[in-house]
């Protein structure tokens, strides 16, 4: 079946990728269609409700989101400000550093980090200065949006690739308790000793050092707020149409087609879903073969098991922060050391109960290999039969046995408790293996994890966690990358530090 309408674009996958990209073409008189393949749009932003709580799935907290600071102003820029709420977390405890026994706080601002950390380690200062010196020179180029003012895709990519983020730690300091601080909240980039480029690792401490947000309310906000504003400028977001193809008149992508027969038309298509996905819907010989064997072999970060409890009333005080948990120093590669029992550490968060200052849920994110599901992989979510069932229960006992070592008040008052597995995220927002953050970026082969927007189909583009970075910040600059192609990046970018 042919729709009748011809877009500007044809963006493929409703996640923060592909919405803020047709957000940003929408702002700038394209006519943009988004084909998302769920029944809702937002991918990772999506939210769900049981017993009364709302559930983030993967959107925990977002940062660098005072006035003047570059998630803030992007958003200004596109009218998204004050289109969701936000609940500021704690400046003195963004994150909680748990090395077993030991806390250690991370304060907003470079100043106020680098003072509290210096009164835990007497001693480190020099080191402590070093680590916030890489931080500030990496992620400059960030806040600034000073990416914006030369080879933007590939700027913003390699600066500071090359480095381990591993080593980088190591050679900071002898200090095995400060190495592990340092590192301590790395499953926000997965981090691995081996691959882990330092520019990862800045980036992201960056993000979250400038200020640090709840989105309260759920991250559904944002993607509703982002589909209004594309519908208000003309544009479609339409749910449960999944890609399967692409058709060609020549060199040039034709149309989009969905499982359900239909084709959209348009001058330029971009994919927001994982390249290695993206590449099943081209016939052969449209892309170099070369090309395609690399994007289909590189490695995809580990992916997440996550535990919803939903707690009794008054019992668990709220915290206004994320607690990193770690059993001891040995903080990277969390969940993928051969022969250590699983988990080795988690991150949790409560959410508040209205003003009693008490916790209505607490989320905890921990890692699972994907190999562990592996065998119930051509099942779906809930049918996915009684060994699945019992195999989760396990996870999710193995699990809350170590939250109690730190948080034994929980115990007696979890009234409900569900669980999502890589499978899970695989089946809701189509990531390889149910990958956490996709491709796993790896500092000892920059070129081979890095994937340029342009492809060699001319009216082809990507964007998504995929290119750039992942996250709210990652992903928000990698759509402006990529609509970079189509606009005058120059002016956006102007407009955005003015907005
Ligand atoms: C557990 C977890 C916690 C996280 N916590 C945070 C956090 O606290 N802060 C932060 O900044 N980041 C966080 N992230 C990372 C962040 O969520 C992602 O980097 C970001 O949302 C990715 O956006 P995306 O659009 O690239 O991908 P996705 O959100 O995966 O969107 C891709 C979309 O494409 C659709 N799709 C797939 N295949 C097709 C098809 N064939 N046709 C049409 N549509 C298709 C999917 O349904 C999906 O909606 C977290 C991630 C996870 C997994």
């Amino acid at each position: 079946m042919h729709t009748d309408q011809r877009y500007d674009f044809v963006i493929i996958g409703g996640g923060l990728g592909g919405l803020m990209c047709a957000g940003i073409l929408s702002q700038n008189n394209y006519r943009v269609c988004v084909l998302e393949r769920d029944k809702k749009a937002g991918g990772n932003l999506q939210t769900f409700s049981r017993n009364g709580c709302l559930f983030d799935t993967g959107m925990h907290y977002i940062g660098s989101y005072d006035k003047g600071q570059p998630l803030y102003q992007i958003f200004r820029y596109l009218g998204l400000v004050d289109k969701f709420k936000v609940q500021r977390l704690d400046d003195e405890g963004y994150d909680v550093i748990s090395i077993g026994d030991r806390e250690f706080r991370f304060s907003t601002g470079y100043d106020n980090f680098s003072k509290n950390l210096k009164q835990y380690f007497p001693g480190e200062e020099s080191a402590i200065d070093a680590y916030i010196d890489t931080i500030k020179r990496v992620s400059n180029q960030v806040n600034t949006l000073g990416i914006f003012d030369d080879e933007t895709d590939k700027a913003a990519y390699f600066f500071s690739y090359n480095e381990s983020a591993f080593d980088f730690i190591n050679n900071l300091t002898q200090n095995k308790l400060l190495r592990a601080v340092l590192a301590g909240n790395n499953g926000l980039y997965c981090g691995n000793s081996k691959k882990t480029p330092v520019n990862l690792l800045a980036n992201t401490n960056n993000f979250y050092l400038g200020s640090a947000y709840r989105m309260s309310g759920g991250g559904h906000q944002l993607a509703n707020a982002l589909v209004s504003k594309i519908e208000q400028q003309g544009g479609l977001v339409l749910t449960g149409k999944k890609v399967t193809r692409l058709s060609f008149e020549g060199k040039r992508v034709a149309s989009a087609e969905t499982s359900a027969g239909e084709a959209y038309f348009a001058d330029n298509f971009i994919s927001a879903v994982h390249p290695a996905v993206s590449l099943d819907w081209i016939e052969p010989g449209k892309l170099p073969k070369v090309y395609t064997d690399r994007i289909r072999n590189i490695e995809n970060t580990i992916g997440a098991f996550v535990l919803y409890l939903v707690v009794g009333k008054g019992k668990i005080r709220h915290r206004n922060g994320n607690l990193y948990y770690s059993v001891d120093e040995d903080v990277w590669d969390i969940n993928r050391t051969p022969g250590k029992p699983w988990p080795h550490g988690y991150m949790l968060y409560t959410t508040k109960d209205g003003d009693t200052g008490y916790a209505e849920s607490i989320t905890v994110v921990t890692m699972l290999e994907y190999n562990e599901v592996r065998q119930w992989e051509n099942t779906v979510t809930g049918r996915r039969g009684e060994d699945y069932r019992r195999f989760k229960q396990e996870k999710m006992e193995a699990l809350t046995t170590l939250i109690l070592k730190k948080l034994p008040e929980i115990k007696g008052n979890v009234l409900h408790s569900y669980a999502a597995t890589p499978l899970t995220f695989r089946d809701y927002t189509g990531s390889v293996n149910g990958s956490m953050y996709g491709i796993e970026k790896d500092c000892n082969n920059a070129l081979k994890t890095f994937i340029s927007v342009r492809t060699k189909i001319p009216n082809f583009y990507f964007t998504g966690q995929n290119i750039n970075n992942h996250g709210m910040l990652g992903v928000t600059i990698g759509a402006l990358i990529t609509a970079g192609n189509f606009i005058d990046i120059q002016s956006v970018v102007q407009k955005i530090r003015n907005a």
